[in-house]
């Protein structure tokens, strides 16, 4: 008999294969969330909230209460929940579309106001759900639908640094920090601190993971490979930025 494949206990076993393409990273950041819950034993009052694009595929993911909301409102919908409900968990998960273009209006706010909820954000620098047009993380010379002769960082501005943007505006108590789906142990453990200062009601936690699209990108498992190894790292630095106890020295790995 084949042997089954080693899930997290929130997982939903039963929406599994899951619906991302095959090489996907959120998979692998949903994988990381689901252990970070199983590790803190939260599942029963964790509420996990996804948005429009593909983040939306999570909507079964978990057995978790999971609501499903559209265009960035997963930020203030799961701020409504928490301040109603304080003793939930409520996680926001978007990609960067939500979570820095027609969102980013409820991230700089909720993170400025420290709501106590934590939002995990996948950047894999396109706009992947409606075809894989430039995205405020797009890189400098990356070729998307909408730019095909690569990404002018003088006509178009360069790639958003999110979790920079959002340790500049929060203040004590917030978590901020950047992984990667190269690093599951690194990302697991951010998001566990993610949670964790939810859990102790400190401040607002943010944790942006370095994720790939090899739909969009149009490429094969090597070339997907570098692009997430050796392309984004070098527009995206890995580590943490902010911790309840202050801002760190750049980013630091952990
Ligand atoms: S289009 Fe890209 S982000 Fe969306 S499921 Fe496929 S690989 Fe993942």
């Amino acid at each position: 008999m084949a042997a089954q494949p080693v899930m997290p206990k929130s997982w939903r076993v039963e929406t599994k294969p899951h619906k991302f393409c095959p090489g996907c990273g959120h998979g692998l950041v949903l994988k990381a969330l689901g252990e970070a819950v199983d590790e803190l034993g939260i599942q029963e009052r964790t509420v996990f909230g996804c948005d429009i694009g593909c983040s939306l595929l999570a909507w079964d993911f978990f057995n978790l209460d999971s609501v499903q909301t559209h265009h960035g409102r997963t930020t203030p919908v799961m701020t409504g929940i928490k301040r109603a409900r304080p003793e939930l968990i409520c996680v926001a998960y978007m990609g960067d579309g939500g979570g820095y273009a027609i969102g980013s209006q409820h991230l700089v706010n909720a993170a400025a106001r420290n709501e106590k909820i934590t939002v995990l954000l996948a950047n894999n620098t396109v706009y992947a759900m409606t075809g894989g047009q430039m995205a405020p993380t797009t890189m400098p010379g990356q070729k998307t639908e909408t730019s095909p002769y690569g990404r002018d960082p003088l006509k178009t501005g360069y790639p958003m640094q999110g979790p920079e943007m959002v340790a500049a505006i929060t203040r004590e108590g917030a978590y901020v920090s950047r992984g990667t789906v190269t690093n599951m142990r690194q990302l697991k453990s951010m998001i566990k601190k993610a949670l964790q200062n939810q859990l102790e009601g400190k401040g607002f936690s943010f944790v942006e993971a370095l994720s790939t699209c090899p739909t969009n990108w149009r490429t094969n498992a090597e070339e997907t490979w570098k692009y997430l190894m050796v392309d984004m790292p070098s527009h995206f630095k890995v580590g943490e930025i902010k911790t309840p106890a202050g801002d760190v020295e750049g980013a630091v790995s952990v």
